[in-house]
């Protein structure tokens, strides 16, 4: 592991030190229960929850009793579109998604599909983006909610979220926006965003697994989500459950690192690119999205003629991602690639990069050459890239 180079960071990421840090006090020194007010320890304890929720809520310009922690973004998900789709039923059935949602949104709402829900998949061009004027048509008076993520966890791609709120908002719409990918990697301000609902994980920015926010706007008309999880009173009765105060601290501080001291978006986008520029080198070899919007860390890549898994299998330094399933033994291609209209070899030969606020150009250079080497020793026995080559394939 020790000279592995780690470009799987859309996966998760490693705990930086000044986040590591400040958590380690309150697995040994105070591992007070922080609902246990009536002594000093409890009392501290509850001081950290509520300095990591300033923290969120200063990261995302809200106010902080519209933050509430749980157990990170598939929690968020399940909340809210189970307690969405329970209280809102007077108003209707009908939830609008994408069909390059993460998995957690699909299943949980073709899920809720068998309980009665009505679910529209909005289609998506090459690039992975949805059409404005096919979502504004496709809210009815009946449509509760959109559920749609910022940015996209294998292609990187970004919404349009401030054209996407006031569609909703015009349309009288709850947005609910799963920010996974999206927190840590560029900023975003809920005071000009109009997002009604949004979701982020700590372990997607350099804090611990496990831990998570969940943000509700707090409108004249209050919205109204039924808890997931129900028991204690803990958040105001929302998320029941002992806090879990070591990761509610790294969560706050990861959160707050990221916002004072995060290298320039730029440097990132800038190393990738860098990538994606000498892989593309390589003949047959192309980058998704490449000019739509993305995140600066995340490089999606197709190196046609071959497969993700024997490529990655040539690169044991590396640890990469595709977004492909294994599902009993065989690969099923990814079905963001597949939503954007890529073909089923094409989706099985791309592989994700997703790069970090730690990686190194001496990372990238190395990147570079193992996988030109990889991908040249595998197409040369690759019976595949024989046909393409004799133009018996295109
Ligand atoms: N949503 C997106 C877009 C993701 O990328 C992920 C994790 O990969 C999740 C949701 C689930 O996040 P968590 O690990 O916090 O449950």
């Amino acid at each position: 592991m020790k000279d592995l180079i780690y470009l799987d960071n859309n996966a998760t990421t490693k705990i930086i030190d000044q986040v590591w840090d400040t958590m380690v006090p309150y697995f040994i020194h105070n591992y007070a229960n922080a609902s246990s007010l009536y002594h000093s320890m409890g009392r501290e304890a509850n001081s950290a929850i509520e300095k990591a929720r300033s923290q969120v809520s200063k990261a995302l310009n809200c106010q902080t009793k519209e933050i509430f922690f749980n157990s990170g973004a598939t929690e968020s998900i399940n909340t809210v579109l189970k307690g969405v789709y329970k209280n809102y039923q007077s108003k209707g059935k009908h939830i609008i998604t994408a069909k390059t949602e993460h998995k957690a949104v699909l299943t949980t709402l073709e899920n809720l599909e068998k309980e009665g829900a009505l679910i529209t998949y909005l289609e998506v061009d090459r690039a992975g983006n949805i059409d404005l004027s096919a979502l504004e048509q496709s809210i009815t008076p009946k449509t509760i909610m959109l559920c749609l993520m910022a940015a996209n966890n294998e292609t990187g791609l970004v919404h349009p979220l401030d054209d996407i709120a006031q569609i909703c908002k015009n349309k009288d719409c709850l947005f609910f926006c799963d920010a996974t990918q999206y927190i840590g990697k560029l900023p975003l301000d809920l005071s000009k965003t109009e997002i009604d609902i949004l979701c982020l994980s700590a372990h997607k920015f350099h804090g611990p697994k496990g831990i998570g926010a969940l943000f509700i706007r707090r409108k004249t008309k209050p919205i109204q989500i039924h808890p997931l999880i129900e028991g204690g009173g803990q958040e105001h009765g929302f998320r029941a459950g002992t806090y879990n105060v070591p990761n509610i601290v790294g969560l706050g501080n990861a959160i707050a690192y990221f916002q004072e001291n995060n290298r320039d978006a730029k440097e990132i986008a800038h190393l990738r690119d860098y990538l994606e520029t000498a892989l593309c080198e390589l003949p047959e070899v192309y980058v998704h999205a490449k000019q739509a919007p993305r995140l600066p860390n995340t490089a999606s890549i197709c190196f046609r003629h071959i497969t993700a898994s024997e490529l990655m299998t040539s690169c044991p330094q590396l640890a990469l991602s595709s977004g492909s399933a294994c599902v009993s033994g065989t690969r099923d291609p990814s079905h963001v690639l597949l939503a954007m209209g890529i073909s089923k070899e094409d989706a099985l030969a791309t592989v994700r990069f997703s790069l970090s606020t730690l990686t190194t150009q001496e990372e990238v250079n190395k990147t570079i050459e193992l996988i030109k080497k990889a991908v040249q020793k595998v197409r040369e026995h690759s019976p595949i890239w024989q046909l393409f080559q004799a133009g018996l394939i295109t």
